[in-house]
């Protein structure tokens, strides 16, 4: 077994360590220790959250600082506030016993005199996060001459965030760096092009199942004839009555004109954007991360650095123009390994473009419909209605006004209560849905294939470069339908359900057809050849207690 002391620790460290509680390595830690002690220069660390980097990285800086000068000789880039608090604090219980040792921490949103104190009393090992750091930079209250480690930690979100031109700055001002280690959950191509750039052949060092990009995201579109995008929109927010979203606009006088629009309907929605001041900024901010906001509409340089966690929708008003700004604002959902979905309205002009942003994403995006009036509005009738129902009345305030409640519905079933609840809540909902028309634009393929399965827009097309109307006229083609007992009420989101069928069967996904998923159940298209396979791993398995049901739905 290995153990700390076997990876080169000094003992100050490996007392601290075992005070701690830490008995034995972690895997990135088994590896990546030895290798940054024995001054390795450039180094990729590729590991999932939670897997121990941050002592992968502070104890060996610990050990490598040279504390007879005290003058910054290691800096820590991270994303957030947050996790630079965090790294800071870890760091301090490691140096425990390793005395002379100091350690700044600098953030936004703090006090930048205090920060710049900080750094004149002199310190070893700053860690930061990107902008602040520029600001520091450029006011030249840090010294960087003496950096000889850079470390980027969480470097795909950084990237995700948009932090990407920061990272080159910081990279291009320390002139005399020696060692540059990275340390990220993924692998998209941007860090690829970062390493190619700022490092000299890293040794490149994976714990477990990496992946290119986020697969957790969904990623959908939507064609739509360009005067249609406000009224899809709004039908995308309508369809998911949960939604916790970041919507996208090109400009600035979009997204204001957009959250003014949206509010005088009854929607729960700001504008972010640069013509704000800074305390309206935050005041924006704050609310939608306490979720008194459900959406926040914000340009691409106004969302720049937004770190807030579960959102569930990213939606692109428009594309981008820059197609790396697509993955930037993606990455904003999907975190934690929690699913998210990406959606963009897009015109039938743009698709190649989204073509190239697929390869870029490395992920397949999904054509789907703009749901019709009638689909939105059974959506949020049954939301409503689970609402309801699972509202909370054990810890009544109102248990006082119960006896006047009682007397004024005595006369009343209890059917006729529940249709007046419905009409008051939707009655104006149903009448604005009820001659809504078809947003899609539809090219002659597509409108035939429609016309056969008009009842159901919640289907999506996988599979790359393969002529759908075959898949879906299916019969002799190769095609065939499974069933499967699982669906959304399983936890299950397209994206997730994919990945779990793949991964259960050990498939490609270019196997697979259209998948069709219901709230019990789901149907999926897949190759005769491959059918058989995925029935016989998954069918008769355990899925959280329960037996899964899988068959071929064409022979049942
Ligand atoms: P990551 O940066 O990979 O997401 P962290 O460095 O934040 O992970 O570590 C996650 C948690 O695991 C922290 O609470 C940390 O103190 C703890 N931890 C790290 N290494 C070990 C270890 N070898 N044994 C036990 N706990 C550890
Ligand atoms: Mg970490």
């Amino acid at each position: 077994m290995t153990t700390f002391q076997s990876l080169g620790l000094n003992d100050n460290l490996i007392k601290a360590i075992s005070e701690l509680g830490f008995e034995t390595p972690t895997q990135i830690q088994q590896k990546a220790i030895p290798i940054l002690l024995n001054g390795t220069k450039d180094f990729i660390g590729l590991a999932q959250t939670g897997t121990g980097k941050t002592a992968a990285f502070g104890l060996p800086l610990l050990q490598l600082i040279d504390t007879s000068k005290k003058i910054p000789q290691a800096l820590v880039i991270c994303p957030t506030r947050e996790l630079c608090i965090q790294i800071v604090n870890e760091i301090l219980l490691f140096k425990k016993h390793q005395k002379g040792i100091g350690i700044t921490a600098v953030y936004g949103g703090a006090s930048i005199g205090l920060q710049i104190r900080d750094l004149k009393k002199g310190t070893h090992i700053v860690v930061a996060t990107p902008g602040r750091l520029i600001d520091l930079i450029e006011r030249n209250a840090i010294t960087l001459e003496e950096i000889e480690y850079v470390v980027l930690d969480e470097a795909d979100e950084m990237l995700n965030m948009g932090f990407q031109d920061d990272i080159e700055f910081i990279l291009k001002n320390t002139p005399n760096r020696q060692s540059t280690w990275l340390f990220s959950a993924t692998m998209p191509s941007e860090i690829r092009r970062v390493s190619k750039k700022y490092m000299k052949e890293p040794v490149e060092v994976t714990v477990g199942k990496v992946n290119t990009g986020n697969k957790n995201i969904d990623h959908q579109y939507f064609v739509v004839p360009a005067q249609h995008r406000y009224e899809a929109l709004k039908r995308l927010i309508d369809f998911n009555p949960g939604i916790y979203g970041l919507i996208f606009t090109r400009t600035k006088m979009d997204a204001q004109q957009i959250a003014e629009k949206l509010t005088r309907e009854g929607y729960d929605i700001d504008a972010l954007h640069g013509d704000l001041s800074q305390p309206q900024r935050d005041k924006v901010m704050g609310q939608f991360r306490d979720k008194a906001l459900q959406l926040l509409i914000a340009t691409d340089v106004a969302a720049r650095g937004i770190d807030v966690q579960g959102i569930t929708h990213v939606i692109n008003y428009e594309l981008p123009d820059d197609m790396e700004v697509y993955t930037h604002r993606s990455g904003r959902t999907g975190r934690a390994g929690q699913a998210g979905i990406c959606m963009s309205i897009v015109h039938s002009r743009e698709l190649g473009r989204l073509k190239q942003m697929e390869r870029m994403v490395q992920a397949t995006f999904h054509r789907s419909e703009v749901p019709d009036g009638k689909d939105v509005c059974r959506k949020q009738f049954i939301y409503f209605m689970d609402k309801l129902l699972e509202t909370d009345i054990s810890q009544g305030a109102y248990a006082n006004y119960l006896p006047i409640l009682e007397e004024k519905f005595a006369h009343i079933s209890k059917e006729t209560v529940l249709q007046k609840v419905a009409a008051a809540e939707f009655d104006r909902f149903l009448k604005y849905y009820e001659n809504a028309g078809d947003l899609n634009i539809r090219d002659e393929k597509r409108g035939q294939r429609n016309s056969d399965f008009n009842r159901n827009k919640s289907h999506e097309y996988i599979g790359k470069g393969r002529d759908r109307n075959k898949i879906f006229n299916d019969g002799n083609n190769g095609f065939t339908r499974l069933f499967v007992n699982l669906g959304t009420k399983d936890g299950f989101y397209k994206a997730s359900f994919l990945q779990y069928i793949l991964d259960m069967s050990d498939l490609r996904k270019d196997v697979l057809g259209k998948i069709d998923m219901k709230e019990m159940n789901s149907w999926i298209e897949i190759d005769k050849k491959a059918a058989h396979q995925m029935i016989r791993a998954i069918d008769g398995k355990n899925f959280k207690g329960r037996r899964i049901r899988m068959n071929d739905a064409n022979s049942r």
